[in-house]
């Protein structure tokens, strides 16, 4: 009897370490669970695989009746038009964290990107909101350089031009305008039409209330050179008749 307890014990006590071993075991599981976990998110934001999800930013001024305001989307802005300097525009950041835009555009932005990304591709926004006044500094910079060559003012600021937006010109400064590429493919470049995620945001951007802003063989009326990325945001109604009748802004705003 006693020699049985004692055996008994002693199985007791090899237990004991046995347990603490499985313990640790789990604990270390859920450590590495927990770094890779936060590692692959790292990953994910480093790569701009972000999940559009307007709700993750409900505190920035996500409220019912933006996108209602249909005349402030039209607005119209080239080099004939420059917004005026104390244009002033309500912006929110991008769930990239880096980029940011007009609150009026963010939803149906996320939404559009949403949307792609359940058909399984990647996008990622290179260019959004544009302050006027770094513009006008870079442009400024350019100009003085070429004055300081012997240009006149007037000759330096039609040669920057030719290359750079002036200030104000920009779409990108209503907040309204992005630059998106495919993940894999980020050049702006001819190339860029030819990605499965480009060729998805031109067919779907307008249900969304997005125009292909520059097309091709328009540059006659827009100024601009064909570029495939740059979704300009205009409202639904306004987009779906831009798109199906594939004119420019310009053409729908001396119609209506
Ligand atoms: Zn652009």
């Amino acid at each position: 009897m006693y020699q049985r307890q004692n055996a008994i014990q002693r199985r007791k006590k090899k237990k004991a370490p046995r347990c603490l071993g499985k313990l640790l075991l789990i604990l270390l599981w859920v450590a590495a669970a927990f770094f890779m976990g936060r590692a692959v998110g790292k990953a994910e934001k480093y790569y701009g695989i972000v999940e559009y999800q307007p709700e993750e930013f409900g505190e920035q001024g996500l409220e019912d009746d933006l996108g209602g305001d249909e005349a402030e989307a039209l607005i119209l802005v080239n080099k004939e038009n420059p917004l005026p300097d104390d244009y002033e525009v309500e912006l929110v950041t991008l769930p990239d964290r880096v980029h940011k835009g007009a609150s009026q555009a963010y939803e149906p932005l996320c939404e559009m990107l949403n949307a792609g990304r359940r058909e399984g591709l990647a996008f990622e926004v290179c260019s959004a909101y544009r302050d006027i006044e770094r513009q006008r500094q870079l442009f400024e910079e350019d100009v003085v350089a070429l004055m300081a060559r012997g240009y006149s003012y007037e000759r330096a600021y039609e040669e920057v031009a030719k290359e750079t937006m002036p200030p104000g010109c920009s779409e990108h400064s209503t907040g309204l305008a992005f630059d998106i590429v495919a993940l894999d493919y980020q050049l702006l470049d001819a190339g860029q039409e030819r990605t499965e995620e480009n060729i998805w945001l031109r067919e779907h951007c307008a249900e969304y209330g997005f125009i292909l802003r520059y097309p091709k063989d328009k540059e006659d009326i827009t100024q601009i050179s064909y570029e495939s990325w740059h979704f300009r945001y205009v409202g639904e109604k306004a987009a779906k008749e831009i798109m199906e009748r594939g004119i420019t802004l310009e053409e729908y705003l001396k119609d209506i």
